[in-house]
């Protein structure tokens, strides 16, 4: 790799610039480190996190783990082509029963969490939160292609945990994230209190397949006397995860610290060359069509039931949009 030459193209190809020091908000920032054939994503959610998650007030360990999990869906779902969608969703028997993140593609998200207000405790970290059940992600590249549906167990793990398992089961591509959620305090005017998140995916991509060879997470249920299989990872990928493992939370919820400027400080002696962001927003899907057609395809004596005081209200569970209607409209005979 030390040819003139390729020396030659490589700078040809890639004009080269200081970090900015200007912090983006609400985007991915896709790039790569060449010299270690890795390539990664960073997503840094201000505005849009807080928008979604105020308008539920949740309490703070649901919305820390609803923030975990949006951060996780543009990781993955950011890669999408055109009209593409990516949903996140768990179900499980801890204190969040349900969780969803629906990315539209090229930049709208929504979510929510279900969960039993009796049972959250400021303590419980996302494992304990989540409790047992699974995590689905589903890709859902248009009417005609086929749709994909990803499963992973959750036992008690936090959903970093279950991304791995999830890479290393389905795509097989040496694969390492990176989830924060906090909560930003402000004096002065305006808003005293916002959420903001950061994530980082970073994924092993050699050009010779078997240098990307993994260890299986678990031995599984082998019998005994069956010799765990063993792989020495390469150290080009080594050297990336011990990289990625460096960063703090803070660094990648830090207001004042640019994306660009994180990824240099990580892998600035290897070269990293950094792609132009893709923004992000909160924006949910429903309409009052949408809500309309849908009671029309309820049963009629569900639609019956669903009168109250001469009137259907239908509040969207995403963004707690009311929708008002008249028996007549609704289609109540
Ligand atoms: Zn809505």
């Amino acid at each position: 790799m030390t040819s003139p030459s390729s020396d030659t193209k490589i700078t040809a190809a890639t004009p080269i610039r200081a970090p900015s020091a200007i912090p983006v908000d609400d985007a991915v920032l896709p790039f790569e480190v060449d010299a270690l054939d890795l390539r990664g994503r960073l997503t840094r959610l201000g505005p849009a996190l807080d928008d979604i998650l105020t308008k539920h007030d949740y309490p703070a360990p649901v919305g820390k783990l609803l923030g975990e999990a949006i951060v996780l869906a543009t990781l993955l779902g950011s890669s999408l082509k055109f009209d593409g969608r990516f949903l996140l969703q768990t179900q499980t028997d801890g204190p969040v029963s349900f969780l969803i993140v629906d990315f539209r593609a090229p930049d709208r998200l929504r979510a929510y969490a279900r969960y039993d207000a009796k049972r959250i405790r400021g303590d419980l970290e996302s494992g304990a939160l989540l409790g047992k059940g699974h995590l689905a992600m589903t890709i859902d590249q248009g009417p005609d292609m086929s749709r994909y549906q990803g499963l992973v167990a959750l036992d008690g793990g936090s959903l970093e945990d279950a991304a791995h398992e999830y890479f290393l089961r389905s795509e097989q591509i040496p694969t390492r994230v990176r989830l924060a959620v906090g909560e930003e305090w402000r004096g002065g005017d305006g808003p005293k209190h916002r959420w903001r998140a950061g994530g980082m995916l970073l994924q092993f991509l050699p050009k010779a397949p078997e240098r990307a060879r993994q260890a299986d997470l678990h031995p599984g249920d082998a019998p005994d006397g069956v010799v765990t299989h063993e792989v020495a990872e390469d150290d080009a990928w080594v050297e990336g995860q011990s990289l990625l493992s460096t960063v703090e939370d803070i660094e990648l919820i830090d207001p004042d610290l640019s994306g660009e400027r994180l990824l240099y400080r990580l892998f600035h002696e290897r070269g990293v060359r950094v792609f132009a962001p893709l923004p992000l927003r909160a924006q949910c899907s429903c309409s009052r069509d949408a809500v309309s057609a849908m009671l029309k395809s309820f049963a009629p004596k569900d639609r019956a039931d669903m009168v109250k005081d001469d009137k259907v209200v239908v509040t969207c569970e995403f963004c707690s949009s009311v929708y008002q209607f008249t028996p007549d409209e609704a289609g109540v005979e």
